[in-house]
């Protein structure tokens, strides 16, 4: 099977965006991402999928802990910026939550330690065990079809 299908068909599968942040010493990295799942609720786990790849793999090895950015439907640009797809520098501001950097705006920061990694096939699973959240009332950004979205633009489905 080729690699277009496969993404076009995961693409129809409508998703929020995160930017994920991890510390360094006095570093911030952040990588955009949308394998982003909610796991377990007692304890409180989520996982992320990062491609073996991208350079996030090696600082959250290094971290040991990660932050999950759900980002606002005014935030493509930080979308854009942490997968690489501006030209430019933009201006990023950084809050902190429990210690560790997060995103001003975010709809939530969610922050987590690193309990357990599984390597699968070119991406690896990182398993946060949930640290502290900050949720904001804002609506969401999404990403559908290879194209970002937002929630005004789509139809409420009517129940019967
Ligand atoms: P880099 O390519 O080194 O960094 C990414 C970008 O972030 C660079 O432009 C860098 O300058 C910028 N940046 C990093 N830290 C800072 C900072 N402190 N201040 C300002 N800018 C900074 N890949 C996955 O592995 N898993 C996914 O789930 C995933 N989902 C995606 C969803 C969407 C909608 C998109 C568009 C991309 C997704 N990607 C995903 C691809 C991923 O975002 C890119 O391949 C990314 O460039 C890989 O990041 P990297 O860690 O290699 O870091
Ligand atoms: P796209 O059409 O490439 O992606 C559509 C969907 O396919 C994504 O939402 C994701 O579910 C899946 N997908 C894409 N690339 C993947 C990969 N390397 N591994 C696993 N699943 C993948 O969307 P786009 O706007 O062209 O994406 C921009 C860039 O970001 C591309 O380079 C893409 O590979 C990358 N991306 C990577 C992932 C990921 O690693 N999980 C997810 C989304 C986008």
């Amino acid at each position: 099977m080729d690699d277009l299908k496969f993404r076009k068909a995961m693409g129809k599968f409508a998703s929020g965006v995160t930017v994920i942040t991890t510390d360094l010493e006095d570093d911030v990295h952040g990588m955009t991402a949308n394998a982003f799942m909610s796991l377990s609720l007692h304890p409180k786990l989520v996982v992320v999928s990062i491609d073996n790849r991208a350079h996030m793999l090696e600082k959250i090895r290094s971290s040991k802990k990660y932050a999950v950015n759900i980002l606002a439907e005014d935030q493509q640009i930080l979308s854009m910026n942490f997968a690489g797809q501006l030209k430019e520098n933009i201006d990023i501001s950084f809050a902190t939550l429990s210690g560790q950097s997060v995103l001003e705006g975010a709809v939530a920061q969610v922050t987590c330690e690193v309990v357990n990694e599984h390597v699968e096939g070119d991406h690896t699973l990182f398993i946060g065990k949930v640290t502290d959240i900050h949720i904001e009332d804002r609506e969401p950004l999404l990403f559908y079809n290879g194209k970002y979205r937002s929630l005004k633009e789509e139809k409420v489905v009517e129940t019967v």
